[in-house]
């Protein structure tokens, strides 16, 4: 027994506590099994944590112990996985999910998800389907490929490949495009993973036609260009066209693989926007296979799309991990709608979420911050000064990683004389954070910085901006 424990006799019994009117109702709420667990813990902590005898400042009310109780059952039963306000700068934030979904995708993945659906039945035969069936045609009308399969994300669709085409043989790629994006994938460790071995070909800024072909061997099983999607290398520099390498990798009866990374299957340019390599460039310039993600630039659900030339898309397809990395019916569902958008360009700016927060005006931006700027500044009760800044937004996840969008937004910094700016700024960044949405921005030059280029949804924003609790700051 605990020394302690026959001097805390006033401690309510778990039954008793059980009674009490509050938790009466928690009981309700959360069950029985939940709330005596609860309970207990609550009675555990205040054990271990009062002093011996539980004499100083008094005894803790009955009151006290329900209202514990009571807030640990309600942190519980938060989820996890939590809406946040992504202010941050990066549109495409690889933490905070990257793309959000238009309606149409979240209508087909709803619907799939509270019905059985025909994900891999031939409606039209009373057959057995193949569930790459489902964006299959969209994919090849809107690149030009002759075939495509669907894995869990861009990763797992160079993984696979990888392993179906090259194990135990060689594949060419330049030392200029030996990546790694974040999340621990290096091109060099997927391709080890995959059974392939690397060739390195030409050197790190300098790549030239010849160095591939010297490179080929009868060991040789794919030529492959990857996407340099997270750095750029300038100055002195040579790398070879996808043009140039497909007929090379022809002339010696190989396939051409190309690793887009964030594949948009729209001109960028059109909207202004730095332009970045589309798959159906890439299969027009005759790569046999092209890779992307579905939740990078293309707008749509975590996936990773393989297009390219039917009898290697079915030797994938054939491949035993294809089974283990294949994708489910809710991201099918979300994808198809997302693809059958592309079809009418001229519409994708108002009904895909990535490329309206890509392409929103900063003059739009601007004035948005011009509102929210007086309603900042009264929260913050003279205590920070809050300004309009002009901002840069980056489009994230590896895509044109060296193009910045202009933006705008408010910048909240120390008022003139403030000591230990540093913890200031980290007490404002976590008052943000830990409003009921979490408010995530980041702080540059002294100031934390909300980019607007993301806030659509002003008035959620604007109305929990009075439960910031800066506490007690300096
Ligand atoms: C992002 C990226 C990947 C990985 O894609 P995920 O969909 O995140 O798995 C692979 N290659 C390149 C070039 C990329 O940019």
């Amino acid at each position: 027994m605990h020394s302690s424990d026959s001097t805390l006799t006033w401690l309510p019994s778990v039954d008793r506590v059980l009674n009490f009117d509050g938790v009466k109702q928690l009981v309700e709420q959360f069950g029985h099994r939940q709330v005596t667990a609860s309970v207990r813990q609550v009675l555990a902590d205040l054990r271990s944590s009062l002093p011996a005898g539980g004499t100083t400042g008094g005894r803790v009310t009955d009151r006290a112990i329900g209202e514990a109780v009571g807030e640990q059952l309600a942190a519980r039963a938060r989820p996890r996985l939590r809406r946040v306000f992504n202010l941050t700068g990066t549109v495409l934030h690889t933490n905070l999910g990257r793309a959000q979904l238009p309606q149409e995708a979240i209508d087909a993945l709803l619907m799939a998800s509270l019905s059985p659906c025909n994900l891999e039945f031939d409606i039209e035969s009373g057959g057995r389907g193949d569930r790459d069936e489902v964006v299959d045609g969209l994919l090849t009308e809107l690149t030009g490929a002759e075939s495509a399969t669907v894995v869990n994300n861009n990763a797992a669709a160079v993984f696979l490949l990888l392993n179906a085409l090259a194990m135990r043989k060689e594949v060419a790629v330049s030392r200029g495009e030996l990546i790694e994006i974040g999340g621990a994938f290096r091109i060099p460790d997927i391709m080890s993973r995959a059974g392939a071995r690397l060739r390195e070909v030409g050197t790190t800024n300098r790549t030239h036609l010849r160095d591939y072909e010297e490179a080929i061997n009868p060991k040789t099983a794919l030529l492959m260009k990857v996407h340099t999607s997270n750095y750029a290398i300038q100055g002195f520099t040579k790398s070879v066209s996808e043009g140039e390498l497909a007929a090379l990798a022809r002339a010696h009866g190989l396939p051409l693989v190309i690793d887009l990374g964030s594949g948009t299957l729209a001109d960028l340019s059109a909207w202004g926007l730095p332009s970045e390599p589309t798959p159906q460039q890439a299969i027009k310039a005759g790569a046999d296979l092209v890779t992307f993600s579905g939740d990078k630039l293309l707008g749509g659900p975590q996936a990773g799309i393989i297009i390219g030339r039917k009898d290697l898309i079915a030797r994938i397809k054939k491949n035993p991990l294809k089974r283990c990395l294949r994708v489910g019916k809710i991201t099918l569902a979300a994808l198809e709608p997302v693809l059958r958008l592309y079809r009418e360009p001229e519409r994708l700016v108002s009904r895909l979420p990535t490329l309206r927060l890509l392409t929103r005006p900063v003059a739009e931006i601007q004035a948005q911050a011009e509102r929210v700027l007086p309603i900042l500044r009264n929260v913050m009760h003279g205590r920070m000064l809050v300004s309009v800044v002009p901002l840069h937004s980056q489009i994230g996840s590896g895509a044109l990683p060296v193009d910045r969008l202009p933006s705008a937004g408010l910048a909240i910094g120390p008022v003139a004389g403030t000591r230990s700016k540093g913890a200031l700024l980290r007490t404002v960044e976590r008052a943000f954070r830990e409003l009921p949405i979490p408010v995530l921005g980041h702080v540059r030059e002294d100031r934390f910085c909300l980019d607007l280029r993301c806030l659509d949804d002003e008035p959620a924003f604007l109305a929990q901006l009075a439960q910031l609790e800066l506490g007690a700051m300096s």
